[in-house]
């Protein structure tokens, strides 16, 4: 079949976020970037506890795994067997674990747990996208979505559950956020996935899974420190050993992190831009208020990797007769002057109750010519697995806003019940 003429010049990237079939649009909460501190949308709800009570050992830094190990009486050297079996063989139990004595590996099974999350559902799309609607230890849900592609593919892993960040076009904002994800949650997505595609161990070539992309529900800088510890874990040499160059956190602009980002972790930074004056910006990404364009790009400037070999991605949503003129992307291209930068042009996905539609496709493309010709790549992301609602930007689960209050509840209620 012949495609159309951008899909054969410009490459997919990834696409992810996609609404659960049977969930009901809400109004978006009230947007107050007065009321945002610095870091963090909310505090962390507490870790949810598991149904049985053990604690899980995914998630642990290194050194925290170290001081259960030395708590337990072990020695050092059981804290990087440990880590050797669950990060690079994927051991989903202890007694899988046939070097370490029978006796450590029930005492270990009694206390601590290597389970996944549950995949409440599993979807494949026609074009080979799949999707996995993730149910964490308190109910709350979350997705991901694996995008092969021809020489690599990506996991769209998520921060949140839902996002507190209200932009215009994106569905995921319009679910109250129910908590930040912990750093087990955001690692057991990528071992999920290794689990289905059947991956493991870590050094088995070729693979399918190539690439993590932080694009899923949230925004990964208002949960920097479980992203950053899932990140570490999954980029330690010893484990899964994803290269920092595999690995691209999207954020809508939280200038401060992107800082923090670039010093601790040094990730390929996708921004999502989408508008080219702070008036337009101000309206669809609400976040502009607070960390305007210029201070935005300034910390573009600054962010460690922007050389030429690891250019800064810069998302671009494509909202008919909002910000798709020409002139838009003559302002772009000198907007961003001097940053080696890619673009990335996102047709706008639709959700019931959307207020923008997606531009024409003469629109998108006459537009990334006139990026194009300014001499920056500008790959249109071709929609990926809309059948299954895997397109990318319009994640949203179902999970509603539960109260801390009725969480620990919940939690001790569960405990008590083991
Ligand atoms: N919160 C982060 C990462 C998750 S969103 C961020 O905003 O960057 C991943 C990408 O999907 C972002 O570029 C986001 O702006 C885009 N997006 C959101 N809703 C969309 C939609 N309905 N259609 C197309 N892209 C969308
Ligand atoms: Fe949150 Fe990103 Fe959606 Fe904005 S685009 S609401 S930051 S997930």
């Amino acid at each position: 079949m012949e495609l159309p003429r951008l899909q054969k010049i410009h490459y997919s990237r990834s696409a992810c976020n996609s609404p659960v079939i049977n969930t009901l649009y809400k109004t978006p909460m009230e947007f107050s970037p007065a009321l945002l501190p610095e870091t963090h949308a909310l505090p962390d709800a507490p870790a949810p506890a598991k149904a049985d009570g053990r604690k899980p050992m995914i998630g642990l830094s290194r050194e925290e795994l170290l001081a259960e190990v030395l708590a337990l009486g072990e020695s050092k050297f059981r804290a990087s067997q440990l880590w050797h079996w669950i990060y690079h063989r994927g051991a989903k139990t202890f007694d899988e674990m046939t070097p370490l004595a029978k006796k450590l590996r029930e005492r270990l099974d009694g206390m601590y747990t290597l389970a996944r999350p549950l995949a409440d559902k599993d979807l494949t799309s026609f074009d080979g996208t799949r999707k996995w609607l993730l149910q964490f230890a308190d109910g709350n849900k979350a997705e991901s979505v694996f995008i092969p592609e021809e020489d690599r593919g990506a996991l769209c892993v998520s921060s949140q559950v839902g996002c507190t960040l209200t932009c215009k076009f994106c569905h995921t904002g319009t679910q109250k956020l129910v908590r930040n994800l912990t750093a087990e949650e955001i690692v057991s997505q990528f071992m999920l996935a290794r689990d289905a595609l059947g991956e493991w161990p870590s050094s088995k070539e070729p693979r399918l899974l190539t690439n993590i992309v932080m694009m899923g529900m949230g925004e990964p800088l208002y949960n920097y420190e479980n992203v950053a510890k899932a990140l570490k874990i999954i980029m330690d040499g010893e484990g899964i050993s994803l290269s920092r160059r595999k690995i691209t956190l999207s954020t809508s602009g939280v200038v401060p992190m992107i800082r923090q980002c670039g010093e601790e972790l040094a990730v390929n930074l996708a921004i999502s831009l989408h508008a080219v004056t702070d008036e337009l910006r101000d309206v669809i990404v609400p976040l502009n208020k607070k960390y305007p364009i210029a201070e935005l790009l300034q910390a573009c400037r600054d962010y460690p990797t922007a050389s030429n070999s690891r250019r800064i991605t810069f998302e671009y949503v494509m909202l008919k007769g909002v910000n798709d003129s020409l002139a838009d992307a003559r302002a772009l291209v000198k907007l961003i002057k001097g940053i080696p930068a890619k673009i990335n042009l996102i047709p706008f996905n639709a959700w019931p109750g959307a207020p923008y539609e997606c531009s024409s496709w003469e629109q998108i493309e006459a537009f990334a010519q006139v990026v194009l010709a300014a001499g920056y790549a500008s790959p249109v992301r071709t929609p990926r697995g809309r059948d299954i609602y895997a397109a990318c930007g319009q994640l949203k689960s179902d999970s509603e806003k539960v109260r801390k209050s009725v969480l620990l509840k919940q939690q001790k209620e569960s405990a008590a019940s083991v």
